[in-house]
């Protein structure tokens, strides 16, 4: 199948749509996480209450961060593409679905997504968990195999791969994950100029 074949498109958001600024070695120094434990897994095997405090901590820590979001290079440009060629148009993100909002309204691609298709931490298991792209499978009737996801990390493309979705890895010079990705580009604008023309 080549690329400009593919009708369902899945983005990451932090890091692919936008330029990363999560700091997650200060993110697990301030809520006390081990530093090689995975921030979602480690909140969720805490107690109820002082999960609840620490999600409530990140949340409004993210939520500085979304509101002063930019776009990634040839993010917009691709997107805006996309929804111009009548792809369905999908984001999942180990973000909050609230801040996705907030965060594709600061880097002007709001209109792009559909609410239902905004999948954050609380409307599906997190990546690199298959549930986020199966769910959006069945919302738009497709197979997973007709379904790309795209993303700048290895959960991005594991998360791909155990769907049997396809999978594109964006905004890392070289790619280190080559088993686990059907198509590479540096960065968006790359990745728009791999669609040719419609
Ligand atoms: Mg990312």
């Amino acid at each position: 199948m080549s690329l400009k074949d593919i009708r369902h498109w899945v983005f990451d958001m932090d890091g692919t749509l936008t330029v990363a600024v999560h700091d997650f070695a200060a993110i697990r120094e301030a809520l006390e996480i081990p530093p090689d434990d995975d921030i979602l897994t480690h909140l969720a095997a805490l107690p109820a209450a002082e999960a609840a405090a620490k999600h409530a901590w990140l949340l409004e820590h993210e939520r500085d961060l979304a509101m002063g979001s930019q776009a990634a290079a040839g993010a917009v440009e691709l997107v805006r593409e996309l929804a111009a060629r009548g792809c369905q148009l999908g984001i999942l993100t180990r973000n909050a679905r609230e801040l996705a909002h907030v965060t594709l309204e600061a880097i002007g691609l709001a209109d792009c997504f559909a609410a239902p298709y905004v999948l954050g931490r609380d409307e599906a298991p997190p990546k690199p968990h298959p549930g986020g792209l199966l769910k959006l499978a069945q919302a738009w009737e497709v197979a997973p195999g007709e379904m790309v996801m795209v993303g700048d990390y290895r959960f991005d493309l594991d998360c791909g791969r155990a769907a049997g979705a396809r999978t594109i890895l964006v905004n890392l010079p070289d790619n280190p994950w080559p088993e686990l990705t059907d198509w590479h580009a540096a960065d968006c604008r790359a990745l728009q100029a791999l669609l040719g023309n419609p």
